[in-house]
């Protein structure tokens, strides 16, 4: 059985719902086919309809601004657009229930933003709730069009099926409880022949408060649904014809990459490749199941596939991958030299208000991290400054080079260093793997930087 998630593109509108009806019809028709295949699934996994999540969090925005009526407006939009979508359901009799479903559901969350607005702040609970109100429209829409497209589907609750822990907007998931809540409501619509669908990003916490997995989740939940229900494939349908060798919206003729590993995938989705959320690897590889990026607008194209190991490369580099709004934050020792206990005291602050370091280079008196969630950097900047002297500097990008040529050629480090030429190197890490290189620039430098060093590494690459 397959798992097959729709990002946010791939649901846009009744054509790309149209379009996720034919791929879900062909992987039913050639998994009846498959040889020791069970003929069961797929298990389709959905994002909201492209842009909703960003609406939601602006509705959110407001109410906490105070601004009831603006609030209120936004949700009539996306209510329209939600009802005139689910006219992909042909049939009157399955239409009908869930255009109740979406009137009910903005009707519910409508009372909420009033009585967020009057109290003029939105808790990260309230903001989940309001959040998730997109995988969960999404994929009612989902099922009802493919059951009327005489592809019986089953929907199921994620608040339901994905147990996680309490951490709003930023969930974890807790394997075991949603391994058995997935065995109650998703394996029994399996077992008699029917495709659950469920909306990605989305679950509940023990206690049954609705939670979310933080932005781009979707395909968090499609690898956590496939590994505790043992899928042979995890699918990704996007917008992009699979992994590219660098961001298409920086650089201008990115390749597709045929094959990935699992660790270059986490390390390319850690350090910015959009296209993959950077947990989705880490369930994929417990089970080893295989991922594979794939077009919804172009199937046709034969995207990246992802698996423990690839087939040796002749290309020195894989891909290279980029983050933006990153701060660097450098802390040097009040006294001469970096005493012992120093870095443990040091990333004792971090650990302490929660906030992750990406990339860390040290010298004799400083050390430099990057962060790219500065929202509570004025409270560790104040528990450092017991210690140490702090400064920040904001705009600032990460740039991962990720190839096993790094590792074969001792000259290929300095080689993709120099590529960027008069472009000012904040950091630079190579990672003990030295399968990757690491340096942060200015955000501004980053098109010149990545256009340089893909030119120089990539471009010459023949299609795949
Ligand atoms: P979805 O809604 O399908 O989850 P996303 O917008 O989250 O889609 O991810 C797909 C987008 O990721 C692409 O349209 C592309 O702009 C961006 N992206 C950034 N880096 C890469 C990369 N290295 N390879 C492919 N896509 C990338
Ligand atoms: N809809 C959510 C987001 O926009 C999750 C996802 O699309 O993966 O972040
Ligand atoms: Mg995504």
């Amino acid at each position: 059985m397959k798992v097959m998630k729709f990002g946010g593109t791939s649901v846009a509108d009744q054509s790309a719902m149209e379009r996720l009806i034919a791929l879900v019809r062909a992987e039913r028709q050639a998994e009846a086919q498959r040889e020791g295949g069970d003929g069961r699934g797929p298990v389709v996994v959905v994002s909201a309809l492209s842009g909703v999540t960003d609406r939601l969090l602006g509705v959110a925005a407001l109410a906490g601004a105070g601004d009831g009526e603006g609030a209120h407006k936004s949700l009539l939009d996306l209510r329209e657009r939600h009802i005139t979508v689910s006219q992909v359901i042909a049939d009157a009799a399955l239409r009908d229930p869930v255009v109740a479903a979406i009137n009910r559901e903005f009707d519910e969350i409508d009372r909420i933003v009033r009585a967020l607005a009057v109290l003029r702040e939105v808790s990260p609970r309230w903001l989940d709730t309001l959040a998730a109100t997109g995988e969960i429209l999404s994929s009612q829409i989902v099922a009802a069009a493919l059951t009327s497209h005489q592809l019986p589907a089953a929907w199921v609750d994620a608040r339901r099926a994905i147990v996680t822990d309490g951490e709003h907007t930023a969930a974890a998931p807790l394997f075991q409880e949603t391994t058995t809540a997935l065995m109650t409501h998703a394996d029994p619509p399996l077992a008699a022949g029917r495709i659950p669908v469920l909306g990605g990003f989305v679950g509940a916490s023990t206690s049954g408060v609705t939670t979310t997995l933080g932005r781009g989740g979707s395909d968090f939940s499609a690898a956590i649904v496939g590994a505790c229900l043992g899928a042979s494939e995890i699918q990704i349908w996007t917008d992009v014809d699979g992994m590219l060798t660098a961001d298409p919206r920086i650089v201008p003729n990115p390749q597709v990459v045929p094959h990935l590993s699992f660790a270059e995938a986490s390390e390319l989705a850690y350090f910015g490749a959009k296209v993959l959320h950077p947990a989705t690897i880490q369930p994929a590889v417990a089970r080893n199941i295989p991922v594979r990026i794939l077009n919804s607008h172009r199937p046709q194209a034969k995207g990246t596939l992802i698996t423990v190991e690839r087939p040796p490369s002749e290309r020195p580099l894989t891909a290279v991958a980029s983050k933006k709004q990153v701060t660097v934050v450098d802390i040097t020792s009040t006294r001469m030299l970096m005493a012992h206990g120093f870095l443990r005291r040091l990333f004792d602050v971090f650990e302490r208000f929660k906030t992750a370091v990406d990339v860390v280079t040290t010298s004799e008196v400083s050390v430099s991290v990057t962060i790219d969630d500065p929202r509570r950097l004025p409270a560790i900047i104040e528990a450092l400054s017991e210690f140490a002297d702090v400064q920040r500097e904001d705009q600032m990008a990460i740039v991962c080079v990720v190839g096993d040529g790094l590792q074969r050629e001792p000259a290929l480090a300095a080689q993709v260093l120099g590529s960027v030429g008069d472009v000012p190197l904040r950091m630079v890490s190579q990672a003990a793997s030295r399968r990757n290189i690491t340096f942060v620039i200015r955000e501004s430098d980053l098109p010149l930087a990545l256009g340089r060093l893909h030119e120089r590494f990539f471009a010459s690459m023949s299609a795949a």
